[in-house]
């Protein structure tokens, strides 16, 4: 199995090379050359499995010689063993044909926690083997820093920097990011939004120098392997619906594509998948997108649920690679478009494609505050505000095939906006309940190249020393 880059002119790499990479070095990011099937019969047989069975004969056929069968299976029974529910991602009814997946059980309360655990287990087995160090620097509207943190912390053969948008992540995320004590860990406010401190990132890794000097990783969502790792609660969810035999469709709140790019691939492996609905906020480029056939980038509006104020949407470049019957050329273009022009028109043949697997909706700020009173008051059921933006494009949506809304985040992480809508406080869950008291560590900085490299440098040269 090798990985190629949607820019077509990067180097193959294998599945290992291409985890411990992140973005490719044309810019692009990587896929799997070909995309490995399973039969009726081998998902047939997934049913009733535990969540971890799942999942290694899910992701298998992709990670080719980089572990053992054997040791495949300890990674992935290590990287979920913290998880606050036995089935790692329950499923529970809202209606008629409509059901949740409830993927905030991890050690972080968001469905990040999938992908990030295991990918923190699978770079500790393959820097434990090669004997390397590697500095992650990660962007984050707010999930992703915290489940990077808990994945990595404490590692010796790792540094974990992550550019947050100040003033512009919740409390709890804050907290979740700032808190922890360890020397490897590295939380830096970034004067900007959160396509400033992806754009930050990005130029790093385009540094060429700065990325060998620093040995520098990426663990955000456009890493195929948290890609992969999210590919898994697809296939349980239908599964446990009654796939292969009859068919799923997904809502899946969006911000970088990276999600519901999973469930592409579930379905391209041999899910049968119906519709994939894309979910925005009112920073709604993709549904906008998704209507006129052109991406064009607007401000980012700070809304409830900040995990989508997103206008790059890092992994739609995976799916246009597709939509272009994978001309690495068109795709390149593109881009440039979009970096330097502000945005691009897609072809009337990928735009077709596009189509063909994607629908899409938005929620506005009060839908969505409405949505969340309403299962409150209907189900019982307390979303969290991406979530409830999920649940309102899916009701949109609803037909005679089951629809699972991915439930992206637990309550407690957005819990100004729960309240709002409920007036009920969300509780954190007892492991966390003192996340208030723990001491805060976190350094501001300016949105500037420069400002970050050099921080980045000094911080490695500091634990060197010690
Ligand atoms: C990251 C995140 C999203 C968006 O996921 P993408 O993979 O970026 O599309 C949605 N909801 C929550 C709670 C998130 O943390």
């Amino acid at each position: 199995m090798r990985y190629i880059s949607t820019r077509g002119e990067a180097p193959a790499l294998t599945f290992e090379e291409a985890m411990m990479t992140g973005l490719a070095r044309d810019g692009g990011l990587y896929v799997p050359e070909t995309i490995p099937t399973l039969s009726t019969d081998e998902i047939a047989a997934m049913a009733g499995q535990s969540y971890e069975e799942i999942a290694f004969r899910v992701m298998r056929p992709f990670i080719g010689e980089t572990f053992t069968d054997v040791e495949f299976r300890s990674l992935i029974d290590a990287a979920y063993a913290g998880f606050g529910h036995a089935a790692r991602a329950p499923l529970v009814q809202l209606g008629p044909n409509h059901f949740l997946l409830e993927l905030f059980h991890g050690p972080t309360l968001a469905f990040k926690d999938f992908a990030m655990q295991l990918i923190g287990q699978m770079f500790q087995a393959s820097l434990t083997r090669s004997g390397k160090r590697i500095t992650i620097v990660g962007a984050t509207s707010g999930d992703t820093g915290s489940a990077a943190i808990e994945a990595f912390r404490g590692l010796d053969n790792v540094d974990v920097f992550i550019l947050f948008p100040h003033g512009r992540v919740s409390e709890v995320q804050r907290r979740q990011m700032t808190t922890p004590s360890e020397a490897n860990v590295h939380a830096l406010a970034v004067d900007g939004d959160f396509d400033d401190c992806q754009a930050a990132l990005k130029d790093m890794f385009n540094d060429f120098q700065f990325r060998d000097e620093v040995a520098l990783a990426g663990v955000n969502s456009i890493n195929w392997g948290r890609v992969l790792a999210q590919v898994v609660y697809y296939f349980s969810s239908a599964v446990s619906l009654g796939a292969p035999h009859r068919k799923v469709s997904f809502t899946v709140p969006t911000g970088n594509f990276g999600d519901i790019f999973a469930g592409y691939i579930a379905k391209m492996m041999g899910l049968p998948v119906e519709r994939l609905v894309i979910a925005t906020n009112q920073n709604d480029i993709l549904h906008r997108t998704m209507g006129t056939g052109t991406q064009t980038k607007e401000g980012v509006t700070p809304s409830i649920s900040p995990s989508m104020d997103i206008q790059v949407s890092s992994n739609f470049e995976r799916a246009l690679f597709d939509a272009y019957g994978r001309d690495g050329k068109v795709v390149a273009e593109q881009m440039a478009d979009l970096k330097d022009k502000g945005g691009f028109a897609i072809s009337q043949g990928a735009f077709e494609w596009l189509k063909g697997h994607f629908d899409s909706g938005r929620a506005s700020e009060e839908e969505t505050s409405a949505t969340i009173t309403a299962q409150r008051d209907v189900t019982g059921e307390i979303l969290c505000p991406h979530s409830a933006v999920g649940v309102k494009v899916a009701e949109a949506h609803l037909s005679d095939v089951p629809m699972i809304t991915l439930a992206t985040a637990h309550p407690a992480k957005f819990p100004a906006a729960v309240e709002a809508a409920t007036g009920v406080h969300p509780a954190l869950p007892p492991r966390m309940a003192d996340l208030f008291e723990r001491e805060e560590r976190v350094t501001r900085v300016a949105n500037d190249l420069a400002s970050l490299q050099s921080i980045i440098r000094a911080r490695i040269a500091e634990k060197v020393q010690n």
